[in-house]
């Protein structure tokens, strides 16, 4: 199957935005997220920005990039490390040793200590967690520091602590009569470090994709309530299926005052769910579920749980890209699937499983904004860097962050699934 690269590059008019076709340096001067999934996003103002990338890695043709990184990489050895996100490009993937989502990548990390770089092909939020979890002397390179998520700038520390200090004039502190504070903040992965910090200091916690039901268990042992951020859809899929009803899960804008909501409704809530999104996840319909039911009878439908709730609803499974990739991997008979996730990973899992018949639910070919400004430019320059004994793009998190970070990290390591009678 030809790679999404590739078929950008030739088939402009088939992608969501023709611009896709040019080179991410293209964009890396003008703010906003560039085309792709989030480009109506409004992308902040802090948001890093990427210097120029010299002309010798704008220019050299795709197979000139490709082995400047094999030599670099044969340079270097195994003093460096490079990891790629399921949803890179296959150009980039190409030259990973670990592939995988955030937290799989996260920890696949630890296990090269010994590694002085690590290579983070996906985006900022990625590396972050990384240099937390990182040996001290390891360097965190993200090879373009505009690769930000749109998702994870939806929520940013000035307003989680606004959102935090209204909720407690509401709820106060105290714990009710079984010791349960009126509310833990939970937030997933795909967030800042600095957010990650806040709920490591307020008896908060993170979660993913994989074990947002557990995590959110663990909030409601502890917590009457859970503040959850950024994305309201995985909030609102996990405590959904808990039992916890819509009416019971307000979303938290914080652009209004108490977020939108009346003091009762934030008194009645089990969850408030963040304003946040990710738009890759957003586009996919119950409409295009119809349309492959209607073209491919018996298709079996697996959507992520970013995507909205009716389109979970009208699918035959949900879960992260991991549960994703093992329910293909396991189909015995061939079987046609309807995948609602980013279309680097279907149109692999369609090229490692060609037993089976394979596509992504949106019929436009449009990646993540953001992963997709790792170019193999950008993998070649930051690599050839190190060879020259020079760190460029390094992702740094500060120590206090880093430590209360942490906490909440590894409180989601700690958190088990309840044993179900
Ligand atoms: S797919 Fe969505 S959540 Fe993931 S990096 Fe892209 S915008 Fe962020």
């Amino acid at each position: 199957m030809t790679s999404v690269n590739l078929l950008i590059q030739a088939a402009p008019a088939s992608s969501c935005d023709p611009a896709l076709a040019q080179g991410p340096w293209d964009f890396d001067t003008v703010p906003g997220y560039g085309p792709g999934s989030s480009e109506h996003d409004v992308a902040p103002p802090t948001a890093p920005r990427q210097g120029a990338l010299p002309a010798s890695y704008r220019e050299a043709s795709d197979d000139e990039l490709h082995a400047r990184i094999v030599a670099a990489r044969e340079t270097l050895g195994s003093r460096v490390v490079v990891l790629g996100h399921f949803y890179q490009r296959d150009e980039i993937v190409q030259h990973a040793d670990f592939l995988g989502d955030s937290f799989q990548l996260a920890n696949a990390a630890q296990t090269v200590p010994d590694a002085e770089a690590i290579v983070f092909c996906g985006v900022h939020f990625m590396a972050e967690t990384a240099d937390v979890l990182a040996k001290p002397g390891q360097a965190v390179i993200l090879p373009n520091l505009a690769a930000g998520c749109s998702m994870a700038d939806m929520a940013d520390i000035d307003s989680v602590e606004e959102a935090w200090a209204q909720l407690e004039s509401v709820y106060g502190t105290e714990p009710d009569a079984d010791g349960r504070v009126p509310v833990i903040p939970v937030t997933y992965m795909n967030s800042a470090a600095d957010l990650k910090a806040f709920c490591g200091r307020h008896g908060g916690i993170v979660c993913t994709s994989s074990n947002a039901e557990t995590v959110l268990e663990w909030a409601f042992e502890r917590g009457q309530r859970v503040l959850f951020f950024p994305d309201q859809h995985l909030g609102r899929n996990t405590a959904k299926k808990l039992g916890v009803p819509l009416e019971q899960m307000p979303m938290w804008n914080p652009r209004k005052p108490l977020g939108g909501s009346s003091e009762q409704e934030l008194q009645d809530a089990r969850v408030i769910l963040w304003h946040g999104f990710c738009s890759v996840h957003k586009r996919f319909t119950v409409d295009q579920i119809d349309q492959a039911r209607a073209t491919y009878p018996g298709v079996r439908v697996i959507v992520h749980p970013e995507c909205p709730a009716p389109v979970v609803d009208a699918a035959d499974e949900a879960g992260s890209t991991d549960y994703i990739r093992k329910a293909v991997a396991a189909a015995t008979e061939p079987t046609t699937f309807a995948v609602g996730t980013e279309i680097n990973m279907v149109n692999r899992l369609a090229a490692e499983h060609p037993q089976h018949t394979i596509f992504c639910l949106d019929p436009v070919v449009c990646p993540c904004s953001t992963m997709y400004r790792i170019h193999p430019g950008y993998l070649a320059w930051v690599l050839e860097e190190l060879v020259a004994g020079r760190v460029v793009n390094q992702v740094t998190v500060p120590a206090d962050v880093a430590a209360d970070a942490k906490v909440a990290l590894e409180r989601m390591l700690a958190a088990k699934p309840k044993v179900r009678a």
